[in-house]
């Protein structure tokens, strides 16, 4: 606890003072980060540290395993979240970021050793899919950090789905209002991949080429053309 303390003391004695302009102005104005993201919440994976955003800039929510409820009428963490940052915020872009050496993706793996955390063995659930997929689409006899790996990347994609189920979520994919992200953190190199929804894999991010997308900013209305005529807010 020592660090700690040690931190917030040199938080407020020297960097704040240089930055009360920028805090009163989010006082001010309010906060508009632009994108939600959804991330573990594993000690190494830090959101606004990999992305380099400041106070404002991000609204996050994380938690074991970065996982996303898929959405039902029982109140939530993450949906409550999720449904401040589409319906209140207006955020554009939301992210899902998974990472390498997850002890939650462990977790899955080995549910034997969840014995003493009925809780985490709960919550884990969400994430069963994920686990399915590797067990039966994969090759067999893959090595247990294969598994691993790819276990952790298919929930990414897993949780995007979830995401989708959220009636806030829906209608912003459908106004084309909203685009989202799937993301892979690799702590070791500190490379980050990231979810291209057409070519369905993980691609490391290049500054020169952007960042391809889980799912792009669209206006999809499955009943078109019987409604194309009727204009709606996004067009
Ligand atoms: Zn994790």
């Amino acid at each position: 606890m020592d660090n700690i303390i040690q931190g917030i003391s040199t938080f407020k004695g020297q960097i704040f003072p240089g930055q009360q302009q920028m805090y009163r102005r989010l006082v001010r104005d309010g906060q508009s980060p632009k994108a939600l993201i959804i991330a573990c919440a594993d000690s190494r994976v830090s959101p606004e540290h990999i992305t380099q955003a400041g106070p404002g800039e991000l609204f996050v929510c994380r938690n074991a395993g970065n996982i996303v409820p898929p959405f039902t009428q029982q109140n939530g963490g993450v949906s409550s979240a999720i449904e401040y940052a589409v319906v209140a915020l207006g955020v554009r872009d939301i992210v899902v970021c998974g990472h390498s050496d997850c002890g939650a993706m462990k977790g899955l793996m080995t549910p034997e050793a969840l014995g003493k955390m009925p809780s985490v063995a709960a919550w884990l659930r969400h994430a069963a899919a994920a686990e399915r997929i590797v067990c039966e689409a994969y090759p067999a006899g893959m090595d247990p950090k294969e598994h691993h790996r790819a276990l952790a990347l298919e929930n990414v994609t897993v949780q995007l789905s979830n995401l989708r189920t959220h009636p806030s979520v829906a209608a912003a994919l459908a106004k084309g209002e909203l685009t989202l992200h799937g993301w892979f953190f690799e702590i070791e190199s500190g490379e980050l991949l990231a979810y291209d929804g057409e070519a369905a894999r993980f691609v490391p991010f290049a500054d020169e080429a952007g960042l391809p997308v889980a799912q792009a900013s669209l206006t999809r209305r499955v009943a078109v053309p019987e409604y194309r005529a009727a204009p709606i807010a996004a067009e």
